[in-house]
């Protein structure tokens, strides 16, 4: 039996602290080191070109995965993929339950049903706004509002105090998809008393408040209705608010939906399963849109922020199987930028517009609002729940260290900056950082897991930056031979490029150079003698520095 009195309450994020994507965050209550561990979102991040051929990147688990004996479950916020994109890849590393509300549960299934353990996972569905415990955990789900349905905050009642983790969320007052925020059970939870609120700092530089979901249809509706041909909508597939309110704008101007993305279809079926998108006519499926009139067709599809393989991007290229954008169509951009795809997004667009194509986009209308708080309702947040303890997370470093300071313009006395890997004691005496855990990022690279720092994926970039080399050195009887096929890839045009004589000529005098007893004789000795004069003579040519391997054939 544990004495109780030593027990202590910690918060530990592995992923969306210091970032935004990839939320890992930790609970651990119970002795110091023999803690029970209760695990809130494991979610991926997208790859913003940094990392070639790289497509999702998630938190480094290990050392959760070091301890899973003591790992009671994983309880998922939302359905949104920088909390929940992650299991599919991560579970078998950790095998605990998986606590979800039923819209989320249907999302998770359908993910997982790609994998061959779904089987295997534990999934409790728990009901909006219940309340259970989990080992020495006692939660209760807090409806709030956010992009998706069943944004669920939660109140992490504990014998040394309770901590209120926000998930995703705004105070949205007509959030189109589910209920308004259920602000008087903020106020409840504010008067039992809450120790510490781990926080959403998304929007923490936007004054005023985000905006409702509401506001959209209006404008959407007059847009669509000053639209003459076809109108295609781009919006996040996740972002199933919006395609309600896309949906109905669609109605009011008479237009049929028709969806393009699979990961679309995905989604609109669990929100149908679970009682979302009652009131909006089915959808019609990308093989319909050829059958229906222009001025009756709205499309909605997935690819807003330009990605490669994504329906819009194919529609562009006009490359799409079925739909087809004309001269005097409209494209509706209902979404943000997000930082890093201008780019992307800028040369998207102009393929529509070369092509006589309209494109509306957030900038020149107001039809995009984010799902996260801005400033005023942070501080509403904070005057309900009135804690003592305010750790932001779900920002950068620079949103998480001006979410403190408004936390303690809102009379919290302890604000903590703190990023992934810092281990917070909440409880008992002073809070603060006390430790550092190890973190790092793993990607998905083809179908395995590899660390982003790992030598397959620095020497991918580093051959995407600087090329690649292969020098053959063939040594016949102890001579260097005068055939030395060099293979070279992002670094000339021409194979043949007589240029590369420079670099066999280095070669072969560093080899020459070698004492002709011992180190000509010894494969290593010449390999890396070669290599070096080979990159050296690389870097001299093109200022380059690619990455080079050298063969050693040895005839004798
Ligand atoms: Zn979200
Ligand atoms: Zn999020």
């Amino acid at each position: 039996m544990s004495d109780t009195s030593a027990d202590e309450l910690l918060f530990v994020p592995l992923g969306g602290a210091g970032e935004i994507g990839m939320n890992l965050n930790l609970y651990g209550f119970g002795p110091p080191g023999n803690e029970t561990w209760l695990m809130v979102d494991l979610g991926v991040t997208f790859n913003d070109g940094e990392l070639p051929g790289v497509d999702v990147i998630m938190p480094d688990p290990a050392f959760i995965e070091e301890r899973r004996g003591n790992l009671a479950a994983l309880v998922l916020t939302h359905a949104h993929e920088d909390h929940l994109g992650a299991v599919p890849y991560l579970w078998p590393r950790l095998k605990c339950p998986i606590y979800a509300t039923p819209f989320t549960v249907s999302v998770l299934k359908r993910k997982l049903s790609e994998t061959d353990f779904a089987d295997q996972v534990e999934i409790i569905e728990v009901a909006l706004g219940s309340r259970f415990s989990i080992g020495p955990f006692d939660l209760e789900l807090v409806t709030l509002t956010h992009s998706i349905p069943e944004p669920n905050a939660i109140a992490l009642r504990t014998p040394l105090g309770t901590v209120f983790h926000t998930g995703d969320w705004k105070f949205d007052p007509d959030p189109v998809i589910g209920e308004p925020a259920d602000e008087a059970t903020l106020s409840r939870i504010g008067e039992e008393g809450a120790l510490a609120v781990v926080c959403d700092s998304t929007n923490v530089f936007v004054d005023g408040s985000t905006g409702s979901e509401a506001d959209i249809l209006d404008n959407l509706s007059g847009i669509i209705a000053g639209c003459a041909g076809q109108v295609a909508v781009a919006c996040f597939a996740t972002n199933v608010a919006r395609l309600e309110t896309i949906a109905t704008a669609a109605a009011r101007n008479g237009r049929d939906v028709v969806l393009a993305g699979r990961s679309l279809q995905r989604i609109t079926e669990a929100a149908r399963e679970n009682g979302y998108m009652q009131d909006v006519p089915a959808f019609l499926m990308e093989e319909d849109a050829g059958f229906l009139p222009d001025d009756k067709t709205l499309i909605i599809c997935t690819g807003s922020q330009g990605e490669p393989r994504a329906a819009l991007a194919r529609i562009a290229a006009e490359d799409h199987p079925r739909i087809n954008l004309n001269p005097g169509d409209t494209l509706i951009f209902s979404s943000r930028v997000i930082p890093g795809n201008e780019r992307a997004i800028g040369e998207l667009q102009a393929k529509f517009l070369r092509r006589g194509i309209k494109v509306i986009t957030a900038k020149d209308h107001m039809i995009h609002v984010s799902g996260h708080p801005a400033r005023d309702e942070l501080t509403r947040m904070y005057q309900h729940l009135r804690p003592q303890i305010a750790v932001p997370v779900h920002g950068e470093l620079r949103h998480l260290v001006e979410h403190a300071e408004l936390a303690r313009g809102c009379q919290v006395t302890h604000a903590i900056v703190n990023e992934n890997g810092g281990a917070v004691r909440l409880a008992p005496g002073a809070p603060g950082i006390i430790d550092h855990v190890a973190v790092g990022r793993l990607t998905s690279d083809g179908n395995r897991l590899v660390p982003t720092g790992s030598e397959i994926v620095k020497s991918r970039t580093r051959a995407m930056w600087h090329g690649f080399a292969v020098v053959t050195v063939i040594v016949d009887q102890g001579e260097v031979d005068d055939e030395m096929p060099i293979s070279t890839s992002g670094l000339l045009d021409d194979e043949d490029d007589p240029i590369l004589d420079e670099v066999r000529l280095a070669v072969r005098d560093a080899i020459d150079k070698l004492s002709p007893g011992a180190e000509q004789a010894d494969d290593l000795v010449v390999s890396e003698a070669a290599r070096v004069a080979a990159r050296r003579a690389f870097r001299g040519l093109f200022d380059k520095r690619p990455i080079t391997r050298v063969h050693l054939v040895r005839l004798d």
